[in-house]
């Protein structure tokens, strides 16, 4: 859905113009995040020169429901590419794998950790807006 400038403006300020998610500090180019998925009808384009063919977005949503504006959070560029089409808890669930991924798949991290630079934590994940929920604007 396309936003007008004040419904963009609200939305930003949904939790104290933060990230819905990590709570940083929305940029300029921040993303209008479908909390659940709106999940866009595409078909496949012409075939390029390489045999590829390219995806079309028809505009049109399998779940129009969820493209309302009261399922948009305002979130930073790489929390919405990295939750894409998951629900909250299942972006969650991601999240926590992170770091027990990162400690299988880099040398750099597995010696980060032998040498005690970093170390991981089974802090649960919070996000944002439920600690704004919870605190209040305050
Ligand atoms: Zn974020």
């Amino acid at each position: 859905m396309k936003l007008t400038k004040k419904q963009r403006e609200e939305l930003r300020m949904k939790f104290g113009g933060r990230c819905a998610y990590c709570g940083c500090e929305l940029q300029k180019g921040w993303h209008a995040d479908h909390v659940e998925a709106a999940l866009r009808k595409w078909n496949f384009g012409e075939r390029k020169q390489n045999g590829t063919r390219a995806i079309v977005y028809t505009g049109e949503h399998w779940k129009p429901e969820n493209d309302v504006v009261e399922n948009l959070f305002p979130a930073c560029a790489p929390c919405n590419l990295f939750k894409a089409t998951f629900s909250v808890e299942m972006f969650r669930e991601q999240i926590a794998e992170q770091a027990e991924r990162a400690r299988q798949y880099s040398v750099n991290f597995r010696t980060a950790e032998r040498f005690g630079q970093v170390q991981i934590t089974q802090s649960p994940i919070v996000f944002w807006f439920e600690k704004y929920q919870r605190e209040g604007a305050s």
